[in-house]
């Protein structure tokens, strides 16, 4: 048995080209795991029942997090909320981006994160634009005078 790539038509051994699309048919192994191969990137583009595992702060943690996962084998799709955010308005908004995976990978992807996370841990934030410089130590030592 045989297959056209173009419409899925089963032909009889013989034929070569489908009669329709004018393409070469493929044999069914060949025709089965192209199949196979396109639902899966068919899954993994539209998207469905991703989860995110990762909110990553930058670009930079968002490649590293989605390079080890892939190295595992499970797919990953990055949203960075510039994609629509970002268009010439500043908006606050937490971190970069999240990082998205299959649900069903979802327990497999976290401990990842979690190991890389540990590998790399994140730089903690000196956040410290609270208070004016110079005000440092001598709060106590009474400065005011009353009449
Ligand atoms: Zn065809």
């Amino acid at each position: 048995m045989k297959y056209c790539p173009e419409c899925e038509a089963e032909y009889l051994e013989g034929v070569e080209v489908c009669a329709d699309c004018e393409v070469a048919l493929i044999p069914e192994e060949e025709f089965l795991l192209r199949k196979s191969s396109q639902e899966r990137q068919r899954e993994f583009l539209t998207g469905k029942q991703f989860v995110s595992v990762k909110l990553a702060e930058s670009v930079f943690e968002a490649e590293r997090v989605k390079g080890a996962l892939e190295q595992e084998g499970i797919p990953v799709v990055v949203r960075t909320f510039q994609d629509t955010a970002f268009d010439g308005l500043y908006v606050a908004q937490k971190g970069w981006g999240n990082v998205e995976v299959p649900e069903s990978d979802r327990a497999r992807a976290e401990r990842i994160v979690k190991e890389l996370g540990e590998v790399f841990p994140e730089p903690v934030e000196a956040d410290s634009d609270a208070g004016e410089a110079g005000d440092e130590g001598g709060s106590g030592q009474g400065g005011e005078e009353e009449p």
